[in-house]
């Protein structure tokens, strides 16, 4: 078993543009817009704060009131888009109720869409263009490139199809020549799909969900789940077990959640590097 190491390959990416920062004085502003009070979300973005700061990155928070009305906080994000000083925009969620995310986040210029799910992003995506990729997906991609597993041809399972993880990551790796299954909540036997992935890829938030038996010998296992027992988090893996048979595996935590922070800041480089570049 190998690890597939987040965290090193994390402090080397943010090593690489952190000099390309600096030897091109890039002025890269990130503007994070949260509402409301979620402990989580401030310690996502308190991460993602850090990561900005370490590589040169200026970050402006904007923390609104949980009352805070849909059209104010449609008026900030408009007022963003039009800043020049402004290179990327995350809108934090999830959003209280009374607000439509989807609606509002959908309303960040695709130019500064760090997140990359505006319509025009994901439309991009789904068309195989280069474009501005969701960070998670671009994370996972990049992870498995750095330890040189092939992706052309190679047999990928990816279990849940959330907007966020599952759904955009099926077409990532189309665009990258895999073959590509997609599983979820309503797959029949899903020990059997999963045994025939080369690369097994878990984002459900089913804790241990992915056991010993359903994974091929010398398999490639990626867990993007996080969920929670009595505090600590863990994974869609059985890591304990999984890693036996797996050739190689990321930890959890310390795999995926590392390469999304540093995708985060590899997006605002390429934001900034095109807006000064064409
Ligand atoms: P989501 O939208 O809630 O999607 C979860 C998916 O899992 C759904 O497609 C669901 O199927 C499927 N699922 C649920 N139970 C299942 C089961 N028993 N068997 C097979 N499939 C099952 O979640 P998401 O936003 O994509 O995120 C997925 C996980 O990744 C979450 O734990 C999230 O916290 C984590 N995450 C981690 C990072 C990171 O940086 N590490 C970043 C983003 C998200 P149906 O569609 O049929 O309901």
């Amino acid at each position: 078993m190998n690890l597939l190491d987040g965290k090193k390959v994390r402090d080397e990416v943010l090593e690489d543009l952190k000099q390309k920062i600096a030897e091109n004085n890039l002025a890269i502003k990130l503007a994070i817009i949260l509402v409301g009070n979620n402990e989580a979300s401030k310690i996502y973005i308190r991460n993602k704060e850090k990561a900005c700061k370490n590589v040169g990155i200026e970050v402006e928070k904007h923390l609104l009131d949980e009352k805070t009305r849909e059209e104010d906080l449609i008026d900030l994000i408009n007022k963003l888009n039009e800043d020049a000083s402004v290179t990327g925009i995350i809108l934090q969620s999830p959003v209280p109720t009374h607000i439509d995310f989807d609606k509002c986040s959908g309303l960040i210029k695709a130019s500064k869409d760090v997140d990359g799910f505006t319509e025009e992003n994901i439309y991009n995506l789904y068309l195989g263009n280069d474009t501005i990729m969701p960070c998670t997906v671009k994370g996972i991609i990049r992870l498995l490139e750095y330890y040189d597993i092939p992706l052309e041809g190679a047999n990928v399972v990816i279990v849940g199809r959330g907007n966020i993880v599952g759904h955009p990551l099926s077409l990532a790796l189309i665009n990258k020549n895999a073959t590509v299954t997609v599983a979820h909540s309503k797959t029949k036997d899903l020990s059997n799909v999963t045994k025939n992935a080369d690369i097994l890829i878990s984002a459900t938030g089913v804790a241990h969900l992915i056991t010993l038996d359903m994974v091929k010998p010398g398999a490639v296992v990626v867990d993007v789940g996080v969920s929670r027992i009595d505090g600590h988090i863990v994974g869609d893996v059985d890591f304990d077990n999984v890693k036996d048979v797996a050739s190689w595996i990321t930890p959890n935590p310390g795999g995926v959640g590392p390469m999304t922070v540093a995708m985060i800041i590899d997006n605002l480089f390429m934001m900034k590097w095109r807006d000064k570049n064409g």
